[in-house]
């Protein structure tokens, strides 16, 4: 077997990461998480997921374009943030919204028309559960199933907080150190780590620094 991509956080980004490599290529994962439980900020998300020109809109006869979308989010983002950034969360998000509904049946179907929003384009699913639960807990089944199943192929370390990524003298990336709950240290040997540990695109600072 392939050396594991060790991800970190348990977000939605790190579970749709884990999901895409697990059910589309079948590659090894590690999940990690410095929490005691799965979902991060993306648990608790209240409101739903903002996506422009979506199949639902199309449906409720709602006319939306990504550049409508980008508009508004320049404009509320007041000088802040990265525009390439929101330029692709404009043009993409739809994809996320489809790619729920498709690989995960959720409806996501309903419709709300937020502060900012020029049109309704904040999509969550009828019913009681709120979003960022419904999605987190749906996405988090599938591979919570195969890590006692195949723990070969997705590993969930919770109460593991990434301390370190181990670079060699040529600059590749080796490993990771993480340090569980009772402090102790720890090192995962992989070549591939992709961070979802959240609030990185908010950082100038960082996106210039690691991602120019
Ligand atoms: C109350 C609330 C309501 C919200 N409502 C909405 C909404 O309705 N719609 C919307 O679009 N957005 C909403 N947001 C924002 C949204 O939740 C975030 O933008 C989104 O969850 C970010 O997802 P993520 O996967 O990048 O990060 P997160 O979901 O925050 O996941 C990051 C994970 O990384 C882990 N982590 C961080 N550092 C380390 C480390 N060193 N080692 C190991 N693990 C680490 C964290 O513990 C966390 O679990 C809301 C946020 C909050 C707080």
């Amino acid at each position: 077997m392939s050396q594991p991509v060790v991800i970190i956080g348990t977000g939605l980004a790190g579970l749709s990461t884990a999901n895409q490599l697990v059910k589309t290529h079948s590659v090894p994962v590690i999940l990690i998480d410095k929490a005691a439980s799965i979902g991060g900020n993306s648990i608790k998300a209240s409101s739903g997921i903002n996506g422009a020109h979506t199949t639902i809109q199309e449906e409720q006869h709602i006319t939306d374009s990504p550049e409508l979308f980008l508009k508004d989010t320049v404009k509320s983002a007041k000088g802040k943030g990265s525009e390439p950034l929101m330029d692709k969360l404009s043009k993409d998000s739809h994809l996320a919204i489809e790619w729920l509904q498709n690989e995960f049946d959720l409806k996501l179907d309903l419709l709300a028309q937020l502060g900012g929003h020029s049109v309704p384009r904040t999509h969550r699913s009828s019913g009681k559960l709120p979003p960022g639960f419904e999605i987190v807990s749906t996405l988090s089944k599938y591979l919570k199933g195969l890590a006692e199943t195949k723990p070969d192929l997705v590993k969930i370390q919770l109460d593991s907080k990434v301390t370190e990524v181990i670079v060699d003298a040529e600059r590749q990336v080796t490993g990771v150190q993480y340090q569980d709950k009772e402090g102790e240290t720890h090192t995962i040997y992989t070549s591939h780590v992709v961070f979802c540990s959240g609030g990185f695109g908010f950082s100038k600072d960082m996106l210039k620094r690691y991602a120019p």
